[in-house]
């Protein structure tokens, strides 16, 4: 990952609201493809780009909804079982158990 920050936006706490997409000043939010369990377009992250200025964070409405990462090399790595490589991981916010993929979004040791 070329990206020194990262943003992680976990895609069911998401209303799809689109005011992180608007507050980020160098638009590396965008609406993803895929519905969530509610049925809404979360945002996401496009990949690259993020300053790690902590907009989105603060315009959220969702609590944990956003998370900002300023240095991803600083992360723990797991082995992620969908990307099928070692990847940089963050833990659930209501679970620390549970590790998430910060490439494909998905839990890697559920
Ligand atoms: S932290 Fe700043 S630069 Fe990064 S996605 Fe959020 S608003 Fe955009
Ligand atoms: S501001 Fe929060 S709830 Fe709204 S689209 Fe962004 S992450 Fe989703």
């Amino acid at each position: 990952m070329a990206s020194k920050h990262f943003v992680f936006i976990r895609p069911d706490d998401c209303k799809g609201c689109g005011l992180c997409i608007d507050a980020c000043p160098v638009s590396v939010l965008e609406f993803s493809k895929k519905l969530n369990v509610m049925g809404y377009r979360p945002a996401h992250y496009k990949g690259e780009g993020c300053t790690a200025c902590g907009s989105c964070y603060y315009t959220c409405p969702e609590p944990g909804a956003i998370t900002v990462i300023r240095n991803v090399e600083g992360l723990e790595s797991a082995y992620c079982p969908h990307c099928k490589k070692e990847v940089k991981v963050i833990p659930d916010y209501r679970d620390s158990g549970t590790l998430t993929c910060i490439e494909c979004l998905n839990p890697v040791n559920a």
